[in-house]
C-alpha cells in the first residue's frame, strides 16, 4: 500500500487554474523529498496528451512514464481545492490527487477513488472536509463509508441469483458471453454486484463490476422478453461462463515465481535476473528490442457536433471491420478461440454506454478525438485499478481497441520505424493484441513485458506463433537499453540480462535438444507417412490463398486438401470475378507443382458473413442458408466459380468439393449444374467430392457415395451437429471435441460406406491435426489427412512411428469408449 501521511495533504486550498494546482502538489511532494521538482514539469506533459480528470471532481495528475526516475520515493499528495478550478472545459476539480509511481503502488488508491466516483455524496465529503485524516483514511483504504451503499440502482422485480464461477472472476470473455446473451433479447437487463449495478448489454459496465470468483450476482430483467432472457442467462451460468483456455489451464507453469520450481530454474542463471511470469515456453537468446508505439495526437475541440458525431461514427465503424479482418486472420491461423479476443474488442466499440458518453462530450464541443480518448481512457484507467489482476488486465484491451478508434480520429506519428529489423527479444510495457499481431515472428526471438498475466491475450497469442514469453517481469525491464545482450527462459518465467557464457551454453544445451526433435521432423517432412507395417496415409493442408499453398508445398504436404475459396470473397466490396477466380487458382495450382488441390466451393453462411452479398439475417446461421444452400439460392455465384474452377483445372489437378450436404437432392443439384458448367467451357472431367459435415449425409452415405468420387469428413461441423453445440459458441466449444466417440462412430459409418461403394475417404477438421485424432483417423480407415500447415511435418511423424494395427486398436477402443476425456486418455 502506498503510505499516504497528512502532511502531504492540503486542506481547504485554493488555486488560479490547472497548473497552480498541480504546481501546489509538486510543492508537496518535493518538501517530502519524494520527487525531484522536476516532475511537475512531466505532470505537465501529461497533461497535454491525456485528460486526468476522472469526473465527481476528482483529478489525479501524475507525469509520464518516460520520467520515473524524477521519483524519489512512490507517493501521493492531495490538494483540496473547494472552490474547484477548472481542469478542461466544463470539468471542475476539487480534488487534485498528484501520484508519483515509481510502478505500480498507486493502483490501490485509484481503486479507492473508483468507489468515490460513483458516489456524489463521498466525493462533496473529501471535497469539503476540514480533516487531512479523512483523506488519508479514504484513499488509503483504512476507512471505508460507515453504511454499505444502497445499490444506486433498483433490481428489476423478475431475476435470479447467481456466482461467479471462473478463477478470475467474470473478466472479458465470460463478461462477453453475457452481453452476446443478452443483446439477443428485447429486455433490459441489470446485473448487481453488492452495490453496484452494470448494464448486462455493456461489457465495460459489466466489467466495472469487479466481480471476482465467488462473487454473488443478482440478474434482473423487464421487458417484453425478459423471461426468455433471464432463461437464457440462467442456462449460461449454470453451465459455467468460462472455457478452459480462460482460466488459465492452457498455460504452461501459470504460477507466480518462487511458488515452484521456476524459482530454483531462475536463480542458477549468473547473469541479472529480471523475474516475471512464465507465459510461453522456449529459450530465446538476442538482444533486447524497445517496443514503441504509434502515437496520436487530435485537438481538443470540435468543429460541430454534428460533424464530430459523424467522424466517430465512421471511425468507429472503420475500426469494427479491422477487427473483424483481424479476427478472420488470426481464426485461419489458429482457430476460433485465439480470434475470440477480436470479438471481444468489437463489443467494446459497441457498448452503448462509451457511446452515449462520447457523443456527450461532443455535444459540450469536444472533438470526436477528444471526446472518445477521454471516455476509453477514464474507463480503462478504472479497469486498471481493480483489484482482481485479470479483471485489471482487459484494460489493455480497452485500450488496444480505443486506439484503434482513435488512431482514425487523429493524426498519428507512426513508431513503424521502431519495430525490429533483426532479430531480438522485445521488451515491451504491455502488448495489445493488435501489436503482437503486427510482429513478425521471425524477428522476435522472445518477448518480455513488464505488464500483463499468463492469460492475457499476449501470452495466448504468444504460444500459438510459438514465440518464448515472459509477462509481469516489472518495470525494471523497460529500463533495459536496446541492445542488451539477453536470454529469456519462457518456461522459468525469467529474462536474464547479460547473461554469463555458462547461461548461454546452458540454455543453447535445452534449445538443441527442444530442436532437434522438430529437425528431424522437418528434414523428413517430405517423406511419406508411410507406417512400419507399410499403410500409407496422405497428408495435405488446408489452404485459403496462395502464399499459403507455397508455405503447404515447403511444409512437406503432398497436396492441398481444403480451399476455403470463402476467404477469397472477405474484405472487399463485391466477389472476385470469374477471371481474378482463374488467376488464383491458377497461381494455387502453379505453387503446388502437380500436386493435387481439392477446391471446396464457396461455404458462406454460419459465422462466415460477407456483407456485399446481403446475406439474411438468420435466427440460427449454422442451420441456415449455408455452404451449398447459399450457393444452390445464389446460382449466378456459384456457376461462376464453377467456371473458374474449370477453366483453372487445365494448369494441375483439380478436384471439386461441395460443403454441407445435407441431402441427395442438394449434391444432385450441385452436380447436374458443375456439368453443364463443365460443358460450356469445354473442361475435362475432374474428381468431383462432397464434405461429410452433416449427420444427415452420414445417415445417406451409402447413396451418397454412388454419386461422387470421395468424402472428406469435416470434423468440425460434424462435431458441432452431432454434439448439437455451436463450434463457436463461448462456452460449449471446449466441450465439442472431434473426438468424442459419437463423432468417432459417425466416422466409422462414413468409411465403411464409402468403402463398399469403391471411393476414398479424407478428413480436414481440426482432429486430422491432432497427433492423437491423426491416428485414430487412419486407424479407423481415412486414407487423407488434411491439416494446418504447421501440423504436417508432425503429423507425418506420428503416423510414420505408429503401425497401423496398433491405430486400428487404438481406433477400436475410442469407438468403445463413453466420453472424449476417455478416448483422450487413451494417449
Ligand atoms: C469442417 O467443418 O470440419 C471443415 C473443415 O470446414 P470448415 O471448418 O471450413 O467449416
Ligand atoms: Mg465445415
Amino acid at each position: 500500500m502506498i503510505p499516504l501521511t497528512s502532511e502531504l495533504v492540503a486542506i481547504g486550498k485554493t488555486a488560479t487554474d490547472k497548473a497552480d494546482a498541480i504546481a501546489q502538489a509538486v510543492d508537496l511532494l518535493t518538501a517530502a523529498g519524494k520527487i525531484d521538482p522536476r516532475y511537475g514539469a512531466s505532470m505537465m506533459g501529461r497533461e497535454a496528451v491525456a485528460n486526468t480528470f476522472l469526473g465527481n471532481g476528482i483529478a489525479i495528475p501524475h507525469g509520464l512514464p518516460k520520467d520515473r526516475d524524477l521519483i524519489l520515493d512512490t507517493a501521493i499528495a492531495v490538494v483540496q481545492l473547494p472552490g474547484g478550478v477548472e481542469w478542461g472545459p466544463g470539468d471542475r476539480a476539487r480534488l487534485v490527487v498528484a501520484i508519483a509511481a515509481k510502478s505500480d503502488e498507486h493502483l490501490q488508491v485509484l481503486s479507492n477513488l473508483t468507489d468515490v466516483l460513483g458516489d456524489e455524496a463521498e466525493a462533496e465529503r473529501l471535497a469539503t472536509t476540514t480533516d487531512p485524516a479523512v483523506i488519508v483514511a479514504r484513499l488509503t483504504g483504512a476507512e471505508m463509508p460507515a453504511a454499505a451503499p444502497q445499490p444506486a440502482v433498483e433490481d428489476f422485480a423478475q431475476g435470479f441469483d447467481a456466482v461467479v464461477d471462473g478463477a478470475h472472476g467474470l473478466h472479458a470473455r465470460p463478461a462477453t458471453t453475457i452481453v452476446e446473451i443478452a443483446k439477443g433479447f428485447d429486455a433490459e437487463i441489470r446485473v448487481r454486484h453488492g452495490a453496484k449495478t452494470g448494464n448486462a448489454k455493456s461489457l465495460i459496465s459489466l466489467l466495472n463490476l469487479g466481480a471476482a470468483q465467488g462473487a454473488a450476482l443478482r440478474i434482473s430483467a423487464e421487458g417484453p422478453q425478459a423471461e426468455a432472457a433471464l432463461a437464457a442467462l440462467q442456462a449460461a451460468f449454470a453451465e459455467g461462463l468460462e472455457k478452459e483456455e480462460d482460466t488459465g489451464a492452457a498455460a504452461p507453469e501459470a504460477t507466480a515465481p518462487g511458488l515452484t520450481g521456476a524459482m530454483a530454474t531462475q536463480s542458477a542463471y549468473e547473469g541479472r535476473l529480471l523475474p516475471g511470469v512464465s507465459s510461453s515456453p522456449g529459450f530465446a537468446i538476442a538482444p533486447v528490442f524497445k517496443f514503441a508505439r504509434d502515437e496520436v495526437t487530435f485537438a481538443e475541440n470540435g468543429a460541430d457536433a454534428g460533424i464530430e458525431r459523424a467522424a466517430l461514427e465512421a471511425a468507429l465503424k472503420t475500426a469494427w471491420h479491422q477487427l473483424e479482418e483481424l479476427h478472420d486472420e488470426v481464426w485461419k491461423k489458429s482457430g476460433p478461440a485465439r480470434a475470440a479476443i477480436f470479438r471481444a474488442h468489437q463489443e467494446f466499440l459497441e457498448d452503448p454506454e462509451m457511446r452515449a458518453a462520447a457523443e456527450a462530450l461532443i455535444d459540450q464541443g469536444r472533438s470526436a478525438a477528444f471526446a472518445w480518448h477521454a471516455v476509453y481512457t477514464e474507463r480503462a484507467d478504472m479497469l486498471a485499478a481493480m483489484k482482481d489482476t485479470v479483471l485489471a488486465g482487459r484494460a489493455i484491451d480497452l485500450r488496444d481497441a480505443g486506439l484503434r478508434v482513435l488512431q482514425e480520429l487523429g493524426e498519428v506519428k507512426s513508431a513503424e520505424a521502431h519495430l525490429p529489423t533483426a532479430p531480438c527479444i522485445l521488451v515491451a510495457d504491455d502488448l495489445t493484441p493488435s501489436d503482437t499481431a503486427r510482429l513478425d515472428p521471425e524477428l522476435v526471438r522472445g518477448l518480455c513485458t513488464a505488464a500483463g498475466g499468463p492469460t492475457s491475450h499476449t501470452s495466448i497469442i504468444a504460444r500459438s506463433l510459438d514465440i518464448p514469453a515472459v509477462v509481469g517481469a516489472g518495470a525494471a525491464v523497460l529500463d533495459l537499453p536496446t541492445g542488451t545482450p539477453a536470454l529469456l527462459d519462457g518456461a522459468a518465467g525469467v529474462l536474464v540480462a547479460a547473461p554469463s557464457e555458462a547461461d548461454i551454453a546452458r540454455a543453447k544445451a535445452a534449445m538443441e535438444a527442444l530442436a532437434a526433435e522438430r529437425d528431424v521432423e522437418a528434414r523428413e517432412r517430405y517423406k511419406p507417412a508411410l507406417s512400419p507395417d507399410g499403410a500409407r496415409v496422405e497428408v495435405v493442408a488446408n489452404i485459403s490463398d496462395v502464399a499459403e499453398a507455397h508455405a503447404a508445398v515447403e511444409a512437406g504436404a503432398e497436396g492441398v486438401g481444403l480451399l476455403r475459396t470463402e476467404f477469397l470473397f472477405v474484405n472487399r466490396e463485391a466477389p472476385p470475378s470469374e477471371d481474378e477466380q482463374v488467376e488464383i487458382y491458377s497461381a494455387m495450382l502453379g505453387a503446388m507443382n502437380g500436386l493435387p488441390i481439392i477446391i471446396r466451393t464457396l461455404d458462406v453462411g454460419g459465422d462466415k458473413e460477407i456483407p456485399y452479398l446481403r446475406m439474411p439475417v438468420e435466427e440460427n446461421p449454422f442451420l441456415g442458408e449455408r455452404g451449398i444452400r447459399f450457393c444452390l439460392s445464389h446460382e449466378d455465384i456459384f456457376r461462376t466459380q464453377l467456371r473458374a474452377i474449370f477453366r483453372a483445372s487445365a494448369h494441375g489437378p483439380v478436384r471439386i468439393m461441395f460443403p454441407m450436404i445435407a441431402m441427395v437432392s442438394e449434391l444432385e443439384a450441385a452436380l447436374r449444374i458443375a456439368e453443364e458448367v463443365r460443358a460450356e467451357v469445354r473442361a475435362a472431367p475432374v474428381e468431383m467430392g462432397i464434405m461429410i459435415e452433416i449427420p444427415s449425409a452420414v445417415m445417406m452415405a451409402r447413396e451418397l457415395a454412388e454419386k461422387v468420387d470421395f468424402f472428406s469428413i469435416g470434423t468440425n461441423d460434424l462435431t458441432q451437429y452431432a454434439l448439437a453445440m455451436d463450434r463457436m459458441h463461448p462456452v460449449l466449444a471446449k466441450q465439442a471435441d472431434g473426438l468424442h466417440p459419437a463423432v468417432l462412430r459417425l466416422i466409422d459409418q462414413t468409411v465403411r460406406a464409402a468403402d463398399a461403394a469403391g471411393i476414398w475417404v479424407g478428413a480436414c477438421g481440426g482432429i486430422a491435426g491432432d497427433p492423437l485424432g491423426a491416428r485414430i483417423l487412419s486407424g479407423l480407415g481415412v486414407q487423407e489427412l488434411s491439416v494446418s500447415i504447421p501440423s504436417v511435418a508432425g503429423v507425418k511423424a506420428v503416423l510414420r512411428r505408429a503401425p497401423m494395427a496398433e491405430n486400428r486398436a487404438l481406433a477400436e477402443r475410442a469407438l468403445a469408449a463413453a466420453d472424449a476425456a476417455t478416448v483422450r486418455a487413451l494417449a
